[in-house]
This record gives C-alpha cells, sequence and structure tokens, in this order.
C-alpha cells in the first residue's frame, strides 16, 4: 500500500524498510511542500517513489475567473465525497488559498450553501494539506509562491478541531510547509472553547469570527449554531483569545439589506466591541441560489456603515468578492457534484472602502 507523503509515522517506516538516507526525505519534502514542484520531479529522484502516495484527493474540475484571478478547484476525495478549495491572486500578490476542512456543514447558517448540504463528513489532516499542496503547485507553474491559508472554505473548522490543528502543525513545522503562523487563518462561526484552544496551542495563527449581528434573534436566525453560543459568551472568547495571542480578531460582518445594516445596527455593533482589540470587514453579500429572500445592502448604505464604525475609531474594511465569475461559470457543476458551494463573499480580499 502507498504511504502518504503527509503521515510521518508511515513515511518513516517506509524509510527504514527500503533503506533510505533520511537527506532523501527531507528533499522530496523540501521539493513538494516548500516548493511545490510538479510530482513527477519531486519523486524523479525518490528512490522508492512507486510506494509514495501525494495526493488524496483528486482535482475533477478547474475553473479559473476571467476577470479577477480566483481559481476554485471541484476535487473529490477516494470515496467519491466532492469539496472545494479556491486560490486567489490578489493584486497585493499575496497568493492565498482557501481551504475547506470538511465536506458539508452542521452549522448550517442561512447565507451559506454549504451550510445547506448538511454534515457529510470531516476531512483528514492529509486531505487538507492536500488542498494547500495543490494550490502552492499551481500557483509555483505561474512563479508565484503561496503566502497565505485560510480557513474559510466548506465546514466550520472547530467542527474537526483535531485535523485542523495536526494541518496548522505540519503547515507550520520547518521540516514540513515551514509556514509563518501570522499567514495562516482560522475562521469560526463562534466556538468560544475552540478560540480558546487554538489560541493556546498556535497563539500566532490569526482568528476571524463570523459576527453578522449583535442582536441575537439575528444572529440565531442567521447562524442557527449562535443558539448554542450567544453573543456573551463570544464577548468573553474574544477578549481571552486578545489576552492570550497579544492580537487582534477579525470581525466578518456580512451585509444584508434591511437585517443588519441600519444605523442601529451599527451603533449596537460599535458598543458590542467596546473594549474588545478587532478589525472589523465588512463583506458584501452574494446571493446563493438556495436563501433568495437575502439580499445584499446597497452600495451607500454599506460605505455609510463603514464611515459610522471609522468615525468610532474602529478598525473596518471593506471588501470585495473575488470569483464571483466563477461562482456563476462553475456554479451549477458544483451544485450537481457537491449540492453547494462556498461562501464566495467570505473569501474576498481587501480593500479599501
Ligand atoms: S458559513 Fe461556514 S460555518 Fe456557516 S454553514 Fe457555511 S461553511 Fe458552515
Amino acid at each position: 500500500m502507498a504511504v502518504s507523503i503527509f503521515d510521518a509515522t508511515q513515511m518513516e517506516s517506509l524509510r527504514r524498510a527500503r533503506r533510505l538516507d533520511p537527506e532523501t526525505i527531507r528533499r522530496l519534502r523540501l521539493h513538494l511542500l516548500k516548493r511545490f514542484v510538479a510530482d513527477e520531479v519531486a519523486l524523479g529522484a525518490f528512490p522508492a517513489a512507486d510506494q509514495i502516495e501525494i495526493h488524496s484527493l483528486q482535482v475533477t474540475q478547474r475553473c479559473d475567473s476571467a476577470i479577477d484571478g480566483a481559481t476554485k478547484l471541484l476535487l473529490r476525495t477516494a470515496d467519491g465525497l466532492p469539496l472545494e478549495t479556491v486560490i486567489l491572486r490578489p493584486s497585493t500578490g499575496r497568493a492565498t488559498v482557501c481551504v475547506s476542512s470538511q465536506v458539508g456543514c452542521a452549522a448550517a447558517c442561512e447565507f451559506c450553501a454549504t451550510g445547506r448540504m448538511g454534515i457529510a463528513r470531516s476531512l483528514s489532516a492529509a486531505q487538507i494539506l492536500d488542498q494547500v499542496l495543490y494550490a502552492g503547485q499551481i500557483l509555483a507553474t505561474e512563479d508565484r509562491r503561496l503566502r497565505n491559508v485560510v480557513f474559510m472554505g466548506m465546514g466550520e473548522p472547530f467542527h474537526n478541531e483535531d485535523a485542523v490543528f495536526e494541518t496548522i502543525a505540519q503547515l507550520t513545522d520547518p521540516a514540513w510547509f515551514g509556514l509563518s503562523p501570522g499567514k495562516i487563518l482560522v475562521s469560526t462561526v463562534g466556538i468560544p472553547e475552540g478560540m480558546r484552544r487554538l489560541a493556546e496551542q498556535f497563539p500566532k495563527v490569526r482568528q476571524a469570527l463570523s459576527l453578522h449581528s449583535v442582536r441575537t434573534d439575528v444572529r440565531e436566525r442567521l447562524i442557527p449554531l449562535a443558539k448554542k453560543f450567544p453573543l456573551d459568551e463570544l464577548h468573553r472568547a474574544i477578549t481571552d483569545v486578545n489576552r492570550q495571542t497579544g492580537a487582534e480578531v477579525m470581525i466578518e460582518y456580512l451585509l444584508l439589506a434591511e437585517i443588519n445594516d441600519s444605523m442601529t445596527d451599527a451603533a449596537e455593533l460599535i458598543v458590542w466591541l467596546g473594549g474588545l482589540d478587532v478589525h472589523v470587514n465588512l463583506i458584501p453579500y452574494n446571493t446563493v441560489e438556495e436563501a433568495p429572500e437575502l439580499e445584499a445592502s446597497p452600495p451607500a448604505k454599506r460605505q455609510a456603515f463603514a464611515r459610522r464604525l471609522k468615525d468610532a475609531g474602529i478598525k473596518t474594511t471593506m471588501r470585495y468578492s473575488l470569483g464571483n465569475d466563477i461562482a456563476a461559470a462553475c456554479g451549477q457543476l458544483v451544485r450537481r457534484e457537491a449540492r453547494g458551494r462556498l461562501p464566495v463573499q467570505l473569501i474576498a480580499e481587501e480593500t479599501q472602502p
């Protein structure tokens, strides 16, 4: 049976069985996980190439945006479950991969097509790492370097915490991917104990919280999981994460017309954020077929909301969405395959309002 390159124990067993020089394993990891060379190039000089499994996922479709450089990969697990990974190439040059941690998602957020799929299965660390590897290899063919890894794809990362933490450990290990922890962002809909554990184990990894409203009824409508974790608990969790990491928490706020975009909403948000070290990202909403009742806030309202927060001294950034055309072009195919797609609005790149 082939040995996964992400399985350190099996790789060591293979090394012993084939009496390989440890240097050959080190070189294989260097070429694949840091330089992101093509599989055949990395394996070319490896003495036991026939016994190595590089990819645990298969790419079944690639969609490239014609307008903004985003690429969506549709992948499949060995047992046929579909998932998505998105590569972003913002004008700043900081190429980013947005990975999925689960196939489907149990959080069931109203605005998210993935949430409508329900939970199918959590991915293993090797399956999450494989998404990073594919992205790195694609970018390497364009002479680009993968800079950031964000957990904003399908799934709630803290519902698959062990695998996500194992993934982060390998991503930041100098002997493996060797990424700086500050280049990794984990986005949650708000699981307080998960946020604290992440801050404790990986204090330099950045955290983002999808808040979307500080009114209990609105938040619970948008994020049913919020019923389990009330707003005051989340407030305490952010305070703790600020203290544990010494860093700000990103607050994701999706602007929805007539739901959470009024000046009263802004005022309540300002009060709620008092005393917290945060940076608010205001995100325009992209309609998903599954939730036609939700509409994006008009641009003027978004600008007014941002201005209100900034005037109150809150660090605020307006984002724009990347990959809108591929969401449309690939949406049909992806839904047919996966019955869902990434919440594209959550993978937007920063820009100034
Ligand atoms: S927004 Fe994130 S947490 Fe909510 S249902 Fe979608 S994938 Fe799950």
